[in-house]
């Protein structure tokens, strides 16, 4: 077992906390708020009052905060000053792969490892540890990450070297983005044109229009297995998230001169929708604005 330092125990960090610890692991536990470190403490970790406590005694830190900017500052000001040496550093935020790849080099430069393994599953999966890594790092450096990862999830992926666990996350929540998209509008379409929505699912979804969105994930409450569309929307996976995502995979198109037209519609249409949404609801809610 393990020493894990653990930096951001927001709605899904506290459950990854929590798992490390019921599996046996000591997990030094910082957040900025008060409230996440008392849950922590309960969930059996053991909360300091400063991120480089949670740094100076560990052999592994994982970081789970809300964006580039404050993985950056996390490492740099504070975690790389008291990393032991050796230490293996795991940051499983979503961010842009540049910042991934420039905090690992910095690592690299103080004698550390470290993995980028973003995350698949939302906050259900995290609390449940059945996440899905994909980690982007050294074959050693995965080696040492893959079973603390695998006491928060189903399944860890290696991905390739540092940055392409954050590539494989963009790009597969762009495609997502794109195709839920895609989903609620033909359903909108099918619903004008007259077809029952039941109906219209029992054949799209043995058809080739089938996708995750439709057949794990449906829109349209009642249809489909239950999902946040019978939930009112609530839950889930918020629609201001998936644009955080899709922005990232614009910025790396735009890095990488890829041609993605149908991300940047699908961009514009979470956009609107959040900027209009004030209930934070699930990113299948945009089916909401088609109506
Ligand atoms: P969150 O806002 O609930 O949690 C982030 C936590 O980080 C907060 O508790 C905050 O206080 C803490 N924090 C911020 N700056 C800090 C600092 N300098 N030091 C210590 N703690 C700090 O966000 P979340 O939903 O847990 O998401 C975390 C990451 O996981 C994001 O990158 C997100 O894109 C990704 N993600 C989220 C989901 C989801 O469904 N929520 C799914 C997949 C991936």
């Amino acid at each position: 077992m393990s020493t894990i330092g653990f930096i951001g125990l927001g709605n899904m960090g506290g459950g990854m906390a929590a798992n490390l610890a019921k599996a046996g692991h000591k997990v030094i536990a910082f957040d900025l708020s008060g409230e996440a470190l008392a849950r922590a403490g309960a969930a059996g970790c053991h909360p300091v009052s400063d991120a480089a406590q949670a740094g100076r005694e560990a052999d592994v830190v994982v970081t789970m905060l809300p964006a580039g900017k404050h993985v950056a500052s996390v490492y740099n000001e504070t975690v790389f000053g008291a990393a032991r040496p050796g230490a293996l550093l795991i940051d499983c935020s979503t961010i842009d792969v540049d910042t991934a790849r420039e905090v690992a080099s910095a690592a690299k430069a103080r004698g550390l490892e470290a993995v980028d393994a973003p995350v698949s599953g939302g906050i259900a999966a995290a609390n449940g540890g059945t996440l899905t890594f994909m980690v982007g790092g050294s074959a050693d450096a995965f080696a040492r990450a893959e079973p603390i990862l695998a006491d928060m999830g189903k399944a860890v992926i290696h991905a390739g070297d540092n940055g392409a666990g954050q590539a494989a996350k963009i790009c597969n929540n762009m495609l997502l983005g794109a195709t839920m998209a895609a989903t609620c509008e033909t359903f909108m379409l099918a619903k004008k044109l007259g077809l029952d929505l039941q109906t219209f699912y029992d054949i799209s979804s043995k058809a080739s229009g089938q996708s995750w969105s439709m057949t794990s994930y449906c829109p349209v409450p009642g249809v489909g297995p239950a999902s946040p569309a019978d939930n009112g929307y609530a839950g889930g996976f918020a629609a201001a998230l998936m644009l955080k995502d899709m922005r990232l995979a614009l910025e790396a198109a735009k890095a990488s001169g890829a041609r993605v037209p149908m991300g940047e519609r699908a961009e514009a249409i979470y956009a609107a929708f959040v900027e209009a949404d004030a209930q934070g609801l699930d990113f299948s809610a945009i089916i909401t604005a088609l109506e």
